[in-house]
């Protein structure tokens, strides 16, 4: 079965770190238009996996800032459906089980390097926005399946050197990375015991059977990264979006800046929901 033959299931995956701002915000609104256009289902996935960046009160705001803003999700955190829980932290024992698919079959090994070691070693990346290239000194290590549980050590995912990792963005067109030039061997699993981002919205987009991912062009690459990931754990991938990202007048993201402003000011300005989704519909795709 193809992508374009299910019905279409998209996603808001917002993560509880601080107020909803407008960036966010209008990407979340192009996924719910792109849901809406294809009379499909939205979900909804609370990204709260990073207990030192996340706060439960955080989530109930961002999930009242959505709906004032007039979106609707079919199934979340607030509401169920059958792919429930639909948030991250209590979705683990999902993330372990693909851990131990990659242990087995070979994709990841566990790094001990401190910060340090990568601060010496590590080539910086040709986009300061991104993470430097690790330079690998221990991805030849064949101890992985020695551990039991993934805590206590950095996994990282051994990408193929030199691979070249095409996909079709639905906005952007056809998008290709040089596994190893443009990105290296990424963490999965950190030492912390915190599952990263890159494995765990692999593992929820496949079982939550999401078809077309919409999120910023910032993942771009990440997408890349988590192609990887799915050939690996024997997942078919979803289709992508990419959305241009909200710029400032000096051509600052918007969500690098601290004082983005958030939904909640404009609320509290007196804004309606009408005249922020104007707003938010004005500005480029
Ligand atoms: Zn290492």
């Amino acid at each position: 079965m193809t992508a374009s033959k299910r019905e279409y299931r998209g996603r808001l995956a917002p993560s509880p770190t601080g107020l909803l701002h407008v960036g966010h915000a209008r990407t979340f609104w192009i996924a719910a238009q792109r849901a809406k256009e294809s009379k499909g289902t939205l979900v909804l996935r609370n990204e709260d996996l990073d207990p030192q960046r996340c706060r439960p009160k955080f989530a109930d705001t961002m999930l009242e800032d959505l709906s004032w803003l007039g979106l609707r999700w079919d199934e979340g955190p607030d509401c169920g459906g059958p792919c429930a829980p639909y948030s991250q932290s209590e979705r683990k024992a999902r993330y372990l089980q693909a851990w131990r698919r990659l242990r087995d079959g070979g994709f990841i090994y566990p790094c001990t390097c401190s910060r340090k070691d990568l601060a010496l070693a590590a080539t910086a990346p040709n986009d300061a926005d991104d993470e430097p290239i690790y330079p690998g000194r221990c991805r030849s290590r064949e101890d992985a399946a020695k551990f039991a549980e993934p805590a206590g050590v950095n996994w990282r995912f051994r990408v193929p050197d030199g691979e070249e990792v095409r996909f079709q963005d639905a906005r952007l067109g056809p998008q290709h990375f040089i596994a190893g030039t443009d990105f290296g061997d990424f963490i999965v699993w950190r030492r912390d015991d915190v599952p990263a981002y890159q494995l765990a919205v692999v593992v929820d987009d496949a079982e939550m059977q999401i078809t077309e991912v919409v999120r910023g062009a910032d993942l771009l690459k990440s997408t890349a990264r988590q192609l990887l990931l799915y050939r690996a754990l024997g997942l078919t991938p979803p289709g992508f979006y990419h959305c241009d990202l909200v710029v400032d007048e000096r051509g600052t993201r918007l969500a690098k800046r601290h004082d983005a402003l958030s939904i909640r000011q404009l609320r509290d300005r007196g804004w309606t929901p009408a005249q922020v989704i104007a707003g938010l519909g004005a500005l480029p795709r």
